[in-house]
Parts: structure tokens; sequence; C-alpha cells
């Protein structure tokens, strides 16, 4: 309970939204691309990518990077090979229906006129052969076909296929309450299994069911009888309840029949809890799961806004931090993407320590802080001043025995200085670099820098960082 509660609490909103967005898009994914061919081959991706994980966890290298590569290569060949199905999903839908319009379909097929129409073709033994096309555009599939256009009526789907009809071979399009298209031919199935009564109409049927998510219908012309064909499979039709069922089936269409519009809403909570729960899943895979340990070494930026305020000592530069998460986040992770800084706006002048807490630390998403040392640093302060003070040369060693040094002229004499407030209180004399005395033998000047001690002094702008320093020698008077 413990493990739960604490665990909880270390789940962000921005995990939470994380997931369900992620969720929301999977499932609208679904619900555009469901009946599709696509779905179905995405599905066997995503089963795939499973498995890559499990042979991952499992520590199974060659497995795991093999599935890795297929799963890849299988990508790219999908998105090439369905490219017209995805354009004409995406295309057959504006943004609206495909971001939240409500994935139950509403009825738009006249079902029950298209059931009479081809129970009447069966009774009179009039050849038929009618496409119901599923998502996708069949333009890839089918070839000539006459444009038609018509508003569905049993008159007209019987004039169409009546014998005397020139548009009355190959196959109509049927799209909601229309007939698109007539005298369309389809794509043959080879198939040899096939009973031997079935001839070109009947495997131009199952030809298109097996390369596209159609619903194709036919009468035989033969013996009256009606058979459906859908994703590879031919079945007998009987009766007229039969007909409407697949019809409807296919069309998604609810209408009164309460018990398809259960179905569909159930598949659509299953589909929308499975996104859910796969997307957990991953998330889970990606942030936390398999927790992997790392420690690096961050600098710590001292950020302040005074300028008054000066930093003077701070007690490390680095801090190290112990980062957790899983192996793929922790192994992608570059030290630039992570900052420690500290904001000593609230500190005062002297001597201040601050605890580094994960507010301090800029992390990348996933990854979590397990341990900071040191947790706790110092900063030194100061009010920042500026002092003028007077200059001497240091000088070292000594002049020879016969010199004396008469006179010394410094220029400027005074020099200001901007530092720390209690540093510059302790401090009366800025020296000079120091000069040795043993190699000068006559009178003159050179040029010389102040030496600033501590080094966080600095000279003011307005004074002059280099000092010429005259001095005068004399023989010695015995
Ligand atoms: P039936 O039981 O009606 O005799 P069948 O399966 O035995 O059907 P055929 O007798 O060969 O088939 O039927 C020929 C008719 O099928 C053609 O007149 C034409 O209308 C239709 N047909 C044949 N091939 C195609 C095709 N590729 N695309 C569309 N329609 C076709
Ligand atoms: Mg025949």
């Amino acid at each position: 309970m413990d493990m739960l509660l604490s665990f909880l609490a270390t789940i962000h909103w921005q995990d939470v939204a994380d997931i369900l967005l992620l969720s929301y898009i999977l499932f609208r994914l679904y619900v555009l691309f469901r009946g599709t061919h696509v779905f179905r081959v995405i599905a066997g991706l995503v089963i795939l990518w499973f498995f890559q994980r499990i042979a991952v966890f499992l520590g199974l290298i060659l497995t795991s990077w093999a599935l890795q590569g297929i799963t890849a290569v299988a990508t790219l060949i999908i998105i090439i090979v369905f490219r017209n199905e995805i354009r004409s999903v995406l295309q057959a839908k504006n943004l609206k229906a495909i971001l939240w319009s409500s994935p139950i379909k509403t009825a738009h097929t006249p079902t029950e006129v298209i059931a009479e129409s081809i129970l009447a073709l069966s009774r009179q033994h009039i050849g038929a052969l009618i496409v119901f096309p599923a998502m996708e555009n069949l333009r890839d599939f089918v070839q000539s076909g006459i444009q038609w256009n018509g508003l569905l009526s049993k008159e007209m789907i019987a004039s169409i296929f009546w014998h005397d009809n020139p548009v009355h071979d190959g196959a109509a399009i049927i799209q909601e309450d229309r007939i698109t298209e007539v005298g369309v031919i389809l794509p043959l199935s080879y198939r040899n299994d096939l009973p031997s009564h079935y001839g070109t109409r009947h495997r131009a049927a199952l030809g298109l069911a097996e390369v596209t998510g159609a619903l194709i219908i036919v009468v035989s012309e033969e013996t009256g009888n009606v058979v459906a064909a859908k994703d590879s499979n031919i079945i007998d039709i009987g009766t007229n309840d039969e007909l409407i069922k697949i019809l409807k089936d296919h069309a998604g269409v609810f209408e009164e029949e309460k018990g398809f519009f259960r179905k569909e809403k159930l598949e659509l909570g299953i589909a929308a809890l499975a996104s859910l729960i796969l997307i957990t899943a991953v998330w889970f895979s990606f942030s936390r799961g398999l927790d992997t340990l790392m420690t690096l070494e961050i600098p710590v930026e001292y950020t302040k806004s005074d300028p008054k305020i000066e930093i003077i000592e701070t007690s490390v530069n680095a801090v190290s931090l112990q980062l957790g998460g899983s192996s793929a986040l922790i192994k992608s992770i570059r030290p630039e993407q992570i900052q420690v800084r500290l904001d000593l706006d609230k500190a005062v002048a002297g001597r201040n320590t601050f605890s580094i807490t994960r507010d301090n630390i800029t992390l990348p998403p996933g990854i979590f802080l397990k341990k900071v040392s040191p947790s706790v640093v110092e900063a030194t302060l100061e009010v920042i001043i500026k002092k003028a003070l007077p200059l001497q040369v240091d000088w070292v060693g000594k002049l020879p025995e016969h010199l004396i040094l008469s006179e010394i002229k410094l220029d400027p004499e005074k020099i200001e200085i901007i530092g720390g407030n209690r540093i510059l209180e302790n401090i009366s004399t800025i020296y000079t670099a120091k000069i040795p005395l043993d190699n000068l033998q006559q009178s003159g000047s050179m040029m010389i820098n102040p030496v600033l001690n501590p080094a966080s002094l600095k000279i003011s702008s307005e004074s002059k960082d280099q000092i010429i320093v005259s001095y005068v020698i004399k023989p010695r008077r015995q």
C-alpha cells in the first residue's frame, strides 16, 4: 500500500496528460482505419513491436535486434505499399471527423431496398455483381467502369442488370445511397479450391474481396443463388434476413437494431480501453520500467540579478546527481540537457547556505532525481562598493651599494577599486607588481600593473589599469 502511494506521488499531471492524449490519438487511428487492410497490418506491427520489447526484457539480444530491424523495415514497406489506402482514408474525412466525430456510423445505405432488389434479381435469374466499398478507394484495383451517380432504387438496380442493358456486364458500385459506377471490371481470384460452378463472376467478386475490404454480392445467372464475398471468404446467402444482416454489418449501420448498436459500442469501448492499456504499458516501459541509475557531475549555475552583490566564494562548483529512468532514456541523456541553478537573489551579504532540491534541477522528461551530493552548498556574498586606494610600489631586492633611490613618483597615485565591502574595509593600500631593485642603474620610468588580491577585486573603469612609476637614482654621498 505504501509502495503504491509513494509511486502515485511520483506521477505528475503531465504524465497523466501524456497517456490520455496518446491513448486518444491511438483510439482515433483505430476508428479511422478499422475495417481496412492497413489496420490489420498495423495491428501485426504492434504485436511484433510487443514481442521485441519482451525479447529485450528477457535479454535475448539477437532476437530483439532482429525484431527491431524487421519492425523498422516493415513500417517503411507498409507506408509505401498502402500509401493509396492511407491517402484515401484520410481524404475521405475532414479534420473534425478525424479528431472527434462520433465513431458510430449512422444509417445511410438503404439496406432494405438493396436486399429486396437483390432477391428480385435472384428470383428472375438475372446475373448481378454489386460492390460495396469499405474505406479505401477502389481506383487502384478495378478497371474501366462508367460513371453513373444515380440515386438508389429497386427499379434502377433491376434495369442496370437487365440482359439487354448495354451496361449489364461487369459490376455496379454502391456508395451510401447512390450507384456511383457500373460496368466495372474487377480483378479475378486465382484460387483453385473453388466449386466448379463458380465462373468468372464469382471469381471477380472473390478477387476484389481478397485485395480490399469491400463486400461484393453476386447473383448467379445460372442458379439464381446469392453469395457474398468479403475478406477472402465467399458465403452462400439463404434468406432475406441473412442478406440484410451482412449488408448492415458491412455498412456499420445501427438504425433501430439495438443489438448491433450495443455490439458497436462494446467494440469501441474495448478499443478505447485497449488503447489506454497499450499506451500506459508503453509509457511505463519508457519512463519507469526497468529503472537504471546513472551519476552525472553537473556544474552549478549561481544566478543573481543584483549587480551590487558579488559572489565571493562558493563551496562547490559542481554537484553529482544520481538519476533514474528506463535504460533507453538514461542512455539517451546528454549532460547539457540537465541544469542545476541556484538563485542567489534572496541571499544576504556574508555566508549563505542553500540546499539543492528538485526545484533547482532541470531534467529531461521521464528522468527522475534519486540523490544530489552535496545537497547543501555555501555561497559567500558581498555588497560591492568602490573605494579609492593609494598605490605603492612593491620594491624587492637591493640597489647596488653606491646608489640610492632619491625620488619616486606614481601616476596615478590613487586607484579606484571595486570589490566586496568587507574585503575593501581591510585594505588600505594597493601594491604594484614587484620591481627588483638589483638591476636598476639609473633614473627612469616604467609601466607596471597593480596587483589585486584577492582576485575578486576589480579596477573601476574610471581608473587606468597601468601605472607609470618614475624614479630618480643618485649616487650615494660618501
Ligand atoms: P453465373 O453463375 O452468373 O453464371 P459465373 O461465376 O459462372 O456466374 P460467368 O458465367 O463467367 O460467371 O459470368 C460472366 C459474367 O460475369 C460476365 O458477363 C460479366 O458480367 C461478369 N464478369 C466476368 N468477369 C468479370 C470481371 N472481371 N469483372 C466484372 N464482371 C465480370
Ligand atoms: Mg456461368
